[in-house]
């Protein structure tokens, strides 16, 4: 570029001082990983291979075969092929004891009065044919009965007819069929409230009681609206069905391999994706996606390693496609030697949305306080390395050029929308987070996804832009755990404190707001809580430093960083108890009230002293095999006269009896993560029944 006289040079780089005076780095990102070794992850990883695999695994809805249920599922031979190729020598597919399932075979449904024209067809679009349909071949009258509600079924004669409905195939089914003796249904309304006029959201009919479900079409809404505006002027309309379908058996099927560390026996990581959604509905994000971005995940690590580019991990990665929970809790279950040497799981699940589109973000789902572990500061890390590497910034001049762009050349050239949420459950990863398995895990995933469990969850909604990045993310993570050496575990660990401080300074902020909220005589029973709040966290942080201590070589030294960060987080959490303290007496005299103690109660001192360590027992079986000594003793339990209360908690306290915390403790963890926590008593009582169950000591 041309030398510029300074005066005009002053005006044209004004916004470059800005950026030089900026408090937040703009031009500065960085990774844990050395630059040379993440410039090669951003390049061998590919958005077009991982979008590909999309399409290879179900660029459409297939109705599966007979022959696939007798032998290998279509995605299972596909990720197998895939990593022979890619020369990854321990490839295989491991089967487990399946099922049934319902299987579609053919779906017709003609109007044959006073029109001769096809409504649905199975082949067309297989959730056009409801799940659970059995066989039928009908010619039958059809009725309007709106949301299909008991009213509107009111002054309907629907005997022998076929009932069409904006509400729900399943709900509808059950009373049309089984109380009013109709021959069939016919939805037309999408669960996802007309944001897509083609799409179909699954459902299935189901047998009650000894009555077999008869049979429900579902068609799109646009299709839908004709059918409805003809019946409701008033036109009768005569259609003739024919479903045939069946029942097949099943093996649980779950390929995986693994990328083997230097160290034989050392620990591992595990990345695991649900490999579709079920067998008879697939969708695009839900999961092919997850499964396409580790299966290119598994790629870019062989090819970097093999090739000298990457050197090979101390530790083993270790990859896992599953049928969801099914797939995964024989397999935990299957290798307990190798569930105690895990280190963490990272499990994907919707990653692969062209987020603008559905208003979505990649989310990180972290770990509960139960399982503390520096996998969710790892991830973190790396979703905000590619968030901010790919944000256009005005204090950067508008350009990029500060920026290290991850674009997929087919993809799109958005942002990456990212946020760090609470945990969610409800994927694989919760399988290695239940107390029997002992796995912290994490989920990555899209939310919102405006196709989820709709006929729209199709390859258009994927963007190979997003799918890079979710490899990315994945490759930099696990290989940045699996390498990590003293260095890299000591920064890790300064970083938790760098994120605990965000943490910790939110759950004061939270807990100002809600004393702002309190009147007088609420404000001590707040205070006290959101000093528990931050009381809370800071055990959380700390737990989460300890974690960090399986990574490292030279024990003692880096066991003396990790004490000094320790102490570090207590004085973050002593400022922020001063901070609340300050900020209840300037509410107190507002409120004209005098200071509030803090004082613990009788029952809290008990609690104090009260601190269960996990025996032996809990991960004998697996997971959740814990439960039926659970169960008996809770019966014994309700015979004494005394029942838990724990509710929905009872999975974080099992997970929060580690020989340090005490009941008091865990009620404030409790606090601070759940909107509803139980009472300190009922976590007391739940704590006796783990004891009796021989789960805990104390
Ligand atoms: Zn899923």
């Amino acid at each position: 570029m041309k030398k510029i006289s300074w005066p005009i040079g002053l005006a044209a780089f004004g916004f470059l001082f800005t950026a030089g005076w900026g408090q937040m780095t703009t031009w500065f990102q960085w990774t844990y990983l050395p630059p040379k070794l993440i410039d090669e992850i951003i390049g061998e990883t590919s958005g077009e291979t991982a979008f590909n695999h999309v399409i290879e695994l179900g660029g459409y809805p297939r109705d599966r075969k007979p022959e696939e249920y007798a032998g290998t599922f279509k995605e299972a031979q596909y990720v197998l092929d895939r990593l022979k190729e890619y020369g990854i020598r321990d490839a295989e597919i491991t089967r487990f004891p399946g099922g049934e399932t319902w299987d579609g075979v053919r779906g017709e449904l003609w109007e044959v009065e006073p029109l001769h024209q096809k409504l649905a067809s199975y082949t067309d679009l297989r959730a056009m044919l409801v799940e659970g349909s059995n066989n039928a071949d009908v010619t039958a009258e059809l009725v309007w009965v709106g949301d299909g509600r008991a009213p509107d079924f009111e002054g309907k004669d629907v005997a022998g007819k076929i009932v069409v409905t904006s509400g729900m195939a399943g709900m509808v089914h059950n009373l049309a069929c089984f109380q009013k003796d109709a021959a069939g249904v016919i939805a037309i309304a999408s669960g996802h409230g007309g944001t897509d006029p083609f799409s179909i959201s699954w459902g299935g009919i189901r047998a009650f009681g000894d009555k077999q479900p008869r049979f429900a079409f579902n068609l799109p809404p646009r299709e839908g609206e004709l059918l409805r505006t003809r019946l409701t002027q008033g036109r009768k309309i005569k259609v003739h069905a024919v479903v045939e379908s069946g029942r097949q058996k099943f093996e649980l099927q779950d390929p995986n391999c693994s990328i083997p560390g230097t160290e034989p026996g050392a620990e591992e990581i595990i990345l695991s994706a649900h490999i579709f959604e079920g067998l008879v509905k697939q969708g695009a994000n839900d999961n092919y996606s997850g499964s396409a971005v580790i299966l290119e995940t598994a790629r870019t690590l062989q090819t970097l390693i093999e090739s000298g580019r990457l050197p090979r991990p101390r530790r083993t990665i270790r990859f896992l496609w599953v049928p969801e929970f099914s797939g995964t809790i024989p397999w935990v279950n299957a290798h307990p030697e190798l569930m105690k040497r895990t280190l963490c799981n990272i499990n994907l699940d919707m990653v692969g949305l062209q987020l603008s589109r559905s208003l979505s973000f990649l989310t990180l789902m972290r770990t509960t306080y139960g399982n503390p572990h520096y996998v969710n500061d790892v991830l973190e890390h790396y979703f905000r390395f590619v968030s901010e590497a790919n944000r256009n910034y005005i204090a950067n001049r508008m350009s990029q050029t500060d920026s290290r762009r991850m674009v997929a050349p087919t993809g799109t050239e958005e942002p990456l929308y990212y946020y760090v949420g609470t945990h969610f459950g409800s994927s694989d990863h919760e399988v290695f987070n239940d107390w029997g398995v002992g796995v912290p895990g994490v989920i990555l995933n899209n939310w919102p996804d405006l196709w989820y469990h709709t006929s729209g969850d199709s390859t258009d909604k994927l963007d190979p832009t997003q799918m890079k990045r979710a490899a990315i993310i994945t490759t930099a993570s696990a290989y940045t755990i699996a390498s990590a050496d003293d260095a890299i575990a000591s920064q890790i660990a300064s970083e938790i404190v760098s994120n605990a401080s965000g943490r910790l300074g939110h759950q004061l902020a939270r807990g100002v707001e809600e004393m702002k909220r309190a009147d007088p005589a609420q404000l001590p029973a707040v205070y006290k809580k959101a000093a528990g709040y931050i009381a809370g966290a800071a055990v959380n942080e700390r737990a989460t430093l300890d974690s960090v201590m399986e990574l490292a070589s030279d024990k003692p030294r880096l066991g003396r960083h990790v004490t000094a960060l320790k102490a570090a987080v207590s004085g973050l959490e002593e400022a922020s108890l001063k901070t609340l303290d300050s900020q209840m007496r300037i509410s107190a005299s507002l409120l004209g009230m005098k200071p509030i103690e803090l004082t613990l109660t009788p029952e809290e001192k008990k609690a104090a002293g009260l601190v269960p360590r996990p025996t032996t027992k809990i991960r004998e079986k697996g997971y959740r095999g814990y439960r039926a000594a659970i169960d008996e003793a809770t019966k014994v339990s309700v015979k004494l006269g005394s029942v838990s209360g724990a509710g929905q908690a009872s999975a974080e306290i099992q997970l929060l009896c580690n020989g340090k915390n005490s009941a008091l403790d865990m009620k404030k963890m409790l606090d601070t993560q759940m909107q509803r926590s139980p009472e300190l008593q009922g976590i007391m009582n739940y704590l006796e029944i783990l004891k009796q169950a021989g789960l805990v000591e104390y």
